[in-house]
C-alpha cells in the first residue's frame, strides 16, 4: 500500500483516508511521472469476498490505493470510530480521469464489458471526451489474456480501465500491471453506465445515500450484493469491540 495517505482498516482491508479531489490529484501526478499504480475501489461485497477468500485478500494488499466505494464502507469506518471523509467511487474517478485525459490529451485503454457496450463506447467516447487518446478497446469476454495484454504492452496507455467485475478485474490487473508504467483501475460495471446501457441513480438518491436501493429496485439481481451487509456490519462491530 502507498503511504501517501493514512488508512482505515475495515476487516483487514486498508482504505485511504482522503477526499475524492485529493485522490484525483495524486493519480494525475502519478500518471504524469509514469508511476505504476493499481487502484481498487471496494464496497462491502468486495470486503466480504476478501474475508472469505485469502488469495483475493492477498491480491488486494498489492494495490497502491483502495478507496471506499459504497456507503457501507463509510458506515464501517464510523463504527470503528475512524470516519472516512467521503465515498470515492470507481465511476466518478473514471469519469474525472477521462475528463482530465481529454483536457490534456492523455491515453486510455478500455478492457471489459460486452461487445455491444464496447461498440457503443467506440462511438460515444470521442464525442464525450474529444481530447482523449483511445489507445485501444477490448470486450471482457476473452478466454486468453495474451492478445489483450500484448495490445496494452504495445500501445503503452497512460491508463488501463478494466471493467471485468470483481474478482476477475483485480486478478487481471495484479497479473499484468507491470506491462505499462501507468495507472490500472478496476471499474466494475462502469462501461455499461458510460455507454448508457445502465442508468445510474439520480443525484437525489445518491445524495441521500440510497443509490444502492435505487439500483437494486432497477436490477433485482443486485439483491445478493446488499444481502451481505448485515453480516458485514456484524463483523465490523466485532472488530470495533476487539480494539
Ligand atoms: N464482465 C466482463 N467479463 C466477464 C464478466 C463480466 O467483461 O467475464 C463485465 C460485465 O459485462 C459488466 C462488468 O463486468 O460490464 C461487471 O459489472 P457488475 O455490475 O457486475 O460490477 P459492479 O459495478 O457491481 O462491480
Amino acid at each position: 500500500m502507498q503511504r501517501s495517505f493514512s488508512t482505515v482498516t475495515v476487516l483487514g482491508v486498508p482504505f485511504i483516508k482522503t477526499s475524492a479531489a485529493q485522490f484525483l490529484k495524486t493519480l494525475q501526478q502519478r500518471i504524469l511521472t509514469h508511476q505504476n499504480t493499481f487502484v481498487v475501489t471496494a464496497n462491502p461485497e468486495i470486503v466480504m469476498y476478501a474475508h472469505h477468500n485469502p488469495d483475493y485478500h492477498q491480491l488486494l494488499q498489492s494495490a497502491d490505493f483502495i478507496t471506499p466505494d459504497g456507503i457501507g464502507i463509510l458506515d464501517g469506518a464510523k463504527i470503528l470510530n475512524q470516519p472516512l471523509p467521503e465515498r470515492i467511487t470507481g465511476f466518478d474517478t473514471l469519469t474525472a480521469l477521462l475528463q482530465w485525459a481529454s483536457d490534456h490529451h492523455r491515453s486510455a485503454y478500455f478492457v471489459g464489458a460486452k461487445p455491444a457496450v464496447i461498440a457503443t463506447l467506440k462511438e460515444k467516447l470521442p464525442e464525450d471526451y474529444p481530447g482523449l487518446v483511445i489507445a485501444g478497446m477490448h470486450d471482457g469476454y476473452f478466454k486468453d489474456d495474451a492478445a489483450v495484454v500484448a495490445d496494452i504492452a504495445r500501445t503503452q496507455p497512460d491508463m488501463v480501465f478494466a471493467a471485468l467485475g470483481f474478482p476477475k478485474q483485480e486478478a487481471f490487473i495484479a497479473q499484468h500491471r507491470h506491462t505499462t508504467q501507468g495507472l490500472w483501475m478496476g471499474v466494475g460495471g462502469s462501461f455499461d453506465v458510460l455507454a448508457g446501457a445502465v442508468i445510474r441513480a439520480p443525484k437525489w438518491w445518491q445524495d441521500h445515500h440510497l443509490e444502492w436501493f435505487y439500483r437494486t429496485v432497477k436490477e433485482p439481481k443486485r439483491l445478493k450484493r446488499i444481502a451481505v451487509i448485515p453480516h458485514y456490519l456484524h463483523l465490523v462491530r466485532q472488530q470495533a469491540k476487539r480494539r
